[in-house]
């Protein structure tokens, strides 16, 4: 079982990075308001991760641990649309199977902490001195697997790919305070704020301090956002966020809708810094291509390769009242 668990780890959890996705998706499936991070080692170290959401009874801490068991799945109908999601229940098992692993929880109405930390082989619960919500602990990643262990790259780049993921959810939960640890040191703050204030403070420092607002809407699509301006727009790939429905998307043909666009106004900028986001009728993608990966498929793809970049050239371009 623990190998299985180890190869499923594989598919869920490849680098530090997944390991920070999934446990922050938790964090915000629990509700939580706020949402501390913290990083050593570049992950490989330690990854704990400390939310203010409803927390796990101590009754259900095994459950929650253990591979399959999803709480977010009431019918065999959910089970689809849930699974298609990538809710699978096994991200903390699969997390628990390569790391030393310890999760403590303080749900509302329950009179103390207790932590689920896995001793030899046995999951053990004892009470701890946790505060309101859940802290989920994760050190030595890959320590049982060390083959997997050789693909990481640097600390310091597995460091920015964590702060990727958190960027990338921050955008789209401007409603949550996020903060940010690097080796014990404070490295970003992401207060509580309204979405385009979120949007500037993550793209401002990035384009240099000069962006502009977009706001589009045609008849069954809508894109908002900010767009780094000509001067400033030259940045690296990782200053690019794009969400299609709220889910963050790293898409071929978005990719060169955007490109193209200030190609079009700029003659020439392949690495313009943007935050984007797309909002179309369900029915009209499909996120589903594969729950671990970005990428969408459209319906209609020329149309809105069209749309998307007719709306940020319009944008860019000086306005010609
Ligand atoms: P899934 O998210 O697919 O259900 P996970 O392995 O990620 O599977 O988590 C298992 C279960 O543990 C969740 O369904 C949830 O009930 C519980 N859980 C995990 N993390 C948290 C958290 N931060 N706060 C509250 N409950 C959590
Ligand atoms: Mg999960």
């Amino acid at each position: 079982d623990v190998l299985i668990s180890q190869i499923a780890a594989g598919e869920v959890v490849d680098r530090p990075a997944s390991v920070v996705k999934e446990l922050l998706e938790n964090a915000l499936d629990a509700g939580a308001t706020e949402i501390t991070i913290r990083i050593d080692g570049g992950g490989i170290q330690r990854i704990c991760i400390q939310d203010n959401g409803k927390g796990i009874p101590k009754d259900e801490l095994e459950l929650a641990v253990t591979r399959h068991a999803t709480s977010k799945i009431q019918s065999l109908n959910e089970l689809e649309s849930v699974l298609s999601l990538g809710f699978r229940g096994e991200a903390l098992a699969s997390i628990a199977s390569v790391s030393q692993f310890s999760l403590s929880s303080y749900p509302a109405g329950q009179a103390s902490a207790y932590c689920i930390s896995n001793q030899s082989g046995q999951w053990q619960i004892e009470p701890s001195p946790a505060s309101p919500g859940t802290t989920v602990d994760v050190q030595s990643l890959y320590f049982s697997t060390p083959a997997r262990r050789k693909f990481l790259k640097t600390e310091q780049t597995e460091f920015f790919n964590c702060l990727d993921v958190v960027k990338r959810m921050a955008l789209a939960n401007p409603s949550v305070t996020w903060l940010v640890y690097r080796d014990g040191k404070l490295q970003s703050r992401f207060q509580e704020s309204s979405w385009s204030a979120r949007v500037f403070s993550i793209l401002e420092p990035m384009a240099n301090g000069a962006s502009k607002p977009i706001e589009v809407q045609a008849a069954d699509m809508q894109l908002h956002g900010a767009v780094g301006l000509p001067d400033a727009a030259r940045g690296k790939g990782d200053m690019q966020f794009f969400y299609v429905n709220g889910r963050f998307v790293k898409d071929k043909l978005i990719a060169h809708a955007v490109r193209s666009a200030y190609e079009d106004v700029l003659h020439g900028d392949k690495y313009p810094s943007f935050v984007l986001f797309l909002n179309l009728p369900p029915t009209e993608v499909d996120v589903n291509v594969h729950p671990a990966k970005t990428e969408v498929r459209f319906r209609n793809a020329r149309a809105v390769h069209q749309w998307v970049r007719q709306s940020i050239q319009a944008c860019l371009a000086p306005s010609r009242a």
